[in-house]
């Protein structure tokens, strides 16, 4: 179906035509109509499955220009999201004559930040702690704002940042929420509640990546990780290839090494000032370099056209994460492939991606070359069940503490602390256990079959 069986207005099929965007995705389709009537939302998609525009077009469409008032607000959790967001919007201001868009972001001076306020904007797209900044102090009227859009939710939430969010908020008149990430969880659900309501309809996409991706799991035998990853990319010859460590003293080392090697390679790590950052991606655009060295956090949910190929020299510490990495590549109908490097007697991390129903391509690296490599056995369905409910009791413990109480008990972290470890102890108890039980089967079975 094309944008047309959407109900948009005469001017925005105009605008997107001109942008070149003549499909919606699915995503697009399954979300627009829902929030042009006023919706609130939780929208939860593959990465790469066009979810600003999901929220751009319901909110450009609905914003009465005449009306010189905020009317939504965008928050992000990095300034290039922000950004990234702010460069998606202004190009409808072409068919949205008199539209107004402001981006405030950290990082930038303050007094800047709030210079030519006195004509307000429609839209507004930000980091928490600017928006707080700007929107807690009164000087902008928010009686008017329809739309409040959460992008990559689930960071937003991770890194603390509702207490800022909640400054604004409570200056709006119950606007409609749009809460958009590639993972939604439980726990994630629960704590939105607060803005979204309880029966808030989840939209999503049945497959967390793009099918467009191959996964490909490297087991590189204990090798030196650096070495492995050298050859690697010496035998896949990527176009654009992302490097993703979860530590950044890892993304640091590895990125120190490569460019050791002489590779054409930048860095991008939470560490870096805007105008380092800024650097690096034109340095991509410009394709003075081709290797780009990530820690997870600071390239959540970037827009990089074309990367080719991403390699992880090691599982991110939340699980999640590998999606947002694998996501980097395969956008919109490109091909991509995801190469994850592990050991082959360390493959826990592999086996939950497996069981979440990733489909790797097995290799090991030997001799300097890619081989076949042997397939990972899946654990018993009983097993992993009860893993997932330790997991969840591990939220539930750090949810209890979270929430609300401030003004919790001194010994609190120790206590949940404890809690936490007896929780798992039991789990492990429950492993060996098992193995025990396990192992008595088996060589009952043996035993009987050379008995008889
Ligand atoms: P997400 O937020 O789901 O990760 P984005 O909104 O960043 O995805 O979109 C990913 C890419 O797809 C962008 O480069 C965007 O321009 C492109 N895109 C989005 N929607 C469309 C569309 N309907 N037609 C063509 N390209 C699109
Ligand atoms: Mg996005």
């Amino acid at each position: 179906m094309s944008f047309k069986g959407i109900n948009l207005s005469e001017k925005m099929l105009m605008s997107l035509k001109r942008q070149k965007y003549f499909l919606p995705s699915d995503i697009q389709l399954r979300s627009i109509p829902k929030a042009l009537k006023g919706d609130t939302l939780m929208v939860q998609s593959a990465t790469g499955s066009g979810k600003t525009l999901c929220f751009l077009i319901p909110i450009i469409e609905k914003i009465d220009l005449k009306n010189q008032n905020v009317q939504a607000i965008i928050v992000a959790p990095t300034r290039e999201l922000a950004q990234q967001i702010f460069d998606f919007a202004t190009p409808f201001q072409e068919e949205f004559e008199g539209l107004k868009i402001r981006l405030f972001k950290a990082g930038e001076e303050r007094d800047a930040s709030k210079k030519g306020l006195s004509i307000a904007p429609h839209i507004i797209i930000g980091t928490p702690g600017r928006l707080a900044d700007i929107l807690s102090d009164g000087t902008l009227n928010l009686d008017n704002v329809k739309t409040i859009v959460f992008d990559e939710a689930d960071m937003l939430l991770k890194e603390g940042y509702f207490a800022e969010i909640d400054k604004f908020v409570y200056k709006t008149p119950a606007p409609q929420f749009l809460v958009f990430s590639a993972t939604l969880e439980a726990n994630l659900s629960y704590q939105l509640q607060k803005y979204v309501g309880p029966n808030t309809p989840i939209v999503n996409e049945e497959i967390l990546t793009s099918s467009n991706v191959s996964h490909y799991l490297i087991d590189i035998r204990h090798q030196d990780m650096k070495l492995a990853l050298e050859q690697v990319i010496n035998i896949i010859n990527p176009y654009l290839l992302l490097v993703f460590a979860s530590k950044k003293e890892t993304a640091n080392d590895v990125y120190a090494y490569l460019r050791a090697k002489k590779f054409k390679v930048g860095l991008l790590t939470g560490d870096l000032s805007t105008r380092e950052r800024k650097n690096v991606m034109k340095q991509i655009k410009n394709e003075n370099i081709y290797i780009l060295v990530c820690s997870d956090v600071a390239a959540r949910g970037l827009d990089i056209n074309d990367v080719t190929d991403i390699i992880n020299v090691d599982f991110p510490n939340n699980l999640e994460f590998y999606y947002h990495r694998a996501g980097r590549t395969g956008r919109f109908n490109k091909k991509g492939n995801c190469y994850t490097f592990y050991n082959n007697d360390r493959t826990e991390r592999a086996l939950r991606l497996i069981e979440d129903g990733v489909s790797f391509t097995y290799l090991a690296l030997s001799g300097g070359e890619l081989v076949e490599g042997h397939p990972i056995k899946k654990t018993h369905p009983t097993r992993r069940k009860k893993d997932e409910e330790l997991e969840k009791e591990i939220r539930r413990i750090n949810a209890m503490s979270n929430a609300k109480n401030k003004k919790v008990k001194p010994g609190y972290k120790k206590a949940r602390k404890q809690e936490i470890a007896k929780a798992k102890q039991k789990r492990r108890r429950e492993i060996i256990k098992q193995d025990i039980r396990r192992q008595r089967v088996e060589r009952y079975k043996k035993e009987g079959r050379e008995n008889g």
